[in-house]
């Protein structure tokens, strides 16, 4: 979507970390990072947020998981505990309106979330 700068990352039209990368999805390194990994997994096709998402987009979502999942063995995460955030909306703290998951780790984490 035009605007979209998580578009952008996905088009390579602005550089990011990048971590993997397929047809469908992509991930990388947030620029902002809040635990010492700290990765962004996003679909490539613009989808706004997680309210967003419909019958056929099942399969991305299970993509995403998935690469989640060996995202987080590959940086060593995997066994210590890692985290998967989907913020959605304004009280969740959602900034960018392309569907993203964090996978955050490499420290411990509180229970409830801020
Ligand atoms: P959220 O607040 O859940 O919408 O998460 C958006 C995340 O995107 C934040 O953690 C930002 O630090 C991150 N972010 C924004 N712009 C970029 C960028 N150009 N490259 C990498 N991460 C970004």
């Amino acid at each position: 979507m035009e605007g979209c700068i998580f578009c952008k990352i996905a088009n390579h039209e602005i550089p990011s970390r990048i971590v993997y990368e397929d047809d469908e999805i992509l991930a990388f390194r947030d620029v902002n990072p809040v635990a010492p990994v700290h990765i962004l997994v996003i679909p490539k096709r613009h989808i706004p947020g997680i309210t967003s998402l419909a019958e056929e987009d099942k399969d991305v979502v299970g993509s995403i998981l998935l690469a989640a999942g060996k995202l987080a063995q590959d940086e060593g995460i995997a066994e210590s505990g890692f985290r998967v955030v989907g913020n959605q909306g304004e009280n969740a703290g959602q900034s960018v309106p392309h569907l993203h998951f964090h996978v955050l780790g490499g420290r411990p984490m509180h229970w409830p979330p801020g």
